[in-house]
């Protein structure tokens, strides 16, 4: 049972003191509105079961009208997952739920004397895990049960990704938010979720033509994707380049247009740029804080290693910028998130809010699916213009590089065409070398 109000009512000066009238009358009204949450408690009904398929585990959500405990557990034969949420009763057309995405089969309510039982069927026995979400975003308190697939599909075909050939480019596309994550809600007409899916689809499909380009999504349906697991798919895949798309919103419904953020670590040596971050975090703060540059742009961005690709992520959003701009998509205002990157970048990375959904105009546009592939396009023509900048270049005359500061084994490898392996293999490096500045690297191939 949860806890109900606290009946922690003290005079002032404690002791032995009689209580006043007053605070009788306070006391008592506190005791009525414990009877009252004490009865809602043995009321929580299971209203809805609804779940998200995605490529490495199943989500099941129960909506309940109140929290709730719940104890969980597995049965075999057939393999099951059984959680019971304690004195939970079913209201709804809810008893049984197929899933049926080769992991889940179907989700099961009894109804026993000690609350709902909610029985999930598995093909096989699985991980799982349960806990709680609190009411957010129009959701009310829900119990969320994962259950894991053995392997992920997409980690599995990070393989054929690290054999592929040297002028192949692999393009992250990450889709942010997703399943019971619906991002930011705008003015009610658009989800953040849908949008930023959409536009990561047709960028998708459109650098997935092209001869040489692979585009790989870190979020292909409507499904929950942690952060940690939106990097630990990027690095797996060795990407090119990592674009994360992101739906705006701000207190101030007039601000409009796509906001391109890129991350400095010059935050805490650079004074020009220090100063650059405070104006803009006091611009942030005058025009409100967006949850997305607090949460998502950091979280992120900063998260990821960053190098040598500082310079190649600002140019990448300086072509997004220009190719917005051209196709009349604008405006668009690139921002270097203002503070001290401690981590770098795995690859050249941008995050793209494609507009803000708390502006009536944006959402009108976001809304049209003509929009939304015009947007894609002039994204792919400034990834395209971006890998034209950055075509592997020629090996140095006597076939060596000497290390610059910033770069690294793999930023090397990239430029003149070689995989990290082979560029290993080449200069006889161990797995676990460092490479130093001054360095000379062959990076001839012989
Ligand atoms: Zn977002």
């Amino acid at each position: 049972m949860r806890a109900g109000p606290s009946l922690l009512l003290r005079t002032p000066s404690g002791g032995g003191r009689p209580l006043r009238a007053s605070a009788a009358l306070v006391l008592s009204a506190a005791f009525l509105m414990v009877a009252l949450a004490g009865q809602a408690v043995a009321d929580e009904s299971l209203t809805a079961i609804r779940f998200w398929t995605a490529p490495d585990h199943t989500r099941i959500v129960i909506d309940m009208t109140g929290s709730v405990e719940y104890d969980a557990g597995t049965r075999r034969d057939p393999d099951r997952v059984v959680v019971l949420v304690k004195n939970a009763s079913l209201d709804g057309p809810v008893a049984v739920t197929p899933v049926g995405d080769g992991l889940v089969e179907r989700v099961r309510v009894n109804e026993l004397d000690g609350g709902a039982q909610v029985v999930l069927d598995l093909t096989k026995a699985s991980e799982y895990n349960v806990f709680p979400l609190l009411p957010y975003a129009g959701k009310p308190h829900r119990v969320v049960i994962d259950v894991f697939r053995d392997a992920d599909p997409r980690i599995e075909s990070a393989r054929e990704i690290a054999d592929r050939p040297l002028s192949h480019r692999v393009v992250v596309i990450d889709a942010g938010h997703g399943g019971e994550d619906p991002g930011t809600l705008g003015n009610g007409e658009l989800m953040e979720k849908d949008v930023v899916l959409d536009i990561a689809r047709r960028l998708a499909a459109i650098l997935g033509e092209q001869e040489g380009c692979e585009a790989k999504l870190t979020r292909g349906g409507d499904y929950y994707v942690s952060l940690r697991k939106r990097k630990e798919l990027a690095s797996a895949w060795n990407g090119d380049l990592f674009i994360s798309i992101h739906g705006n919103s701000a207190p101030n419904r007039r601000a409009t247009g796509t906001e391109v953020f890129t991350v400095s670590d010059r935050g805490a040596s650079d004074q020009t740029a220090r100063e650059l971050a405070d104006r803009e975090n006091a611009a942030d703060i005058v025009g409100g804080v967006t949850p997305e540059t607090g949460d998502d742009v950091l979280a992120i961005l900063v998260d990821l290693k960053m190098g040598d690709r500082m310079q190649k992520s600002m140019h990448l959003a300086s072509f997004i910028n220009g190719e917005l701009t051209e196709e009349g998509l604008g405006p668009v205002h690139t921002k270097r998130a203002g503070f001290v990157v401690l981590k770098s970048l795995a690859m050249p990375s941008v995050l793209v809010e494609v507009g803000f959904l708390s502006n009536n105009k944006d959402v009108a546009k976001l809304k049209r699916a003509d929009y939304r592939q015009q947007y894609a396009e002039a994204l792919a023509e400034a990834i395209d213009g971006y890998f034209v900048a950055y075509a592997p270049v020629a090996a140095a005359p006597d076939g060596t590089h000497e290390v610059a500061p910033g770069e690294t084994l793999w930023s090397i490898a990239r430029r003149y065409g070689k995989s990290v392996a082979e560029l290993r293999n080449i200069n006889d490096l161990a797995d676990d070398c460092t490479i130093y500045v001054g360095q000379k690297l062959n990076v001839s191939g012989t």
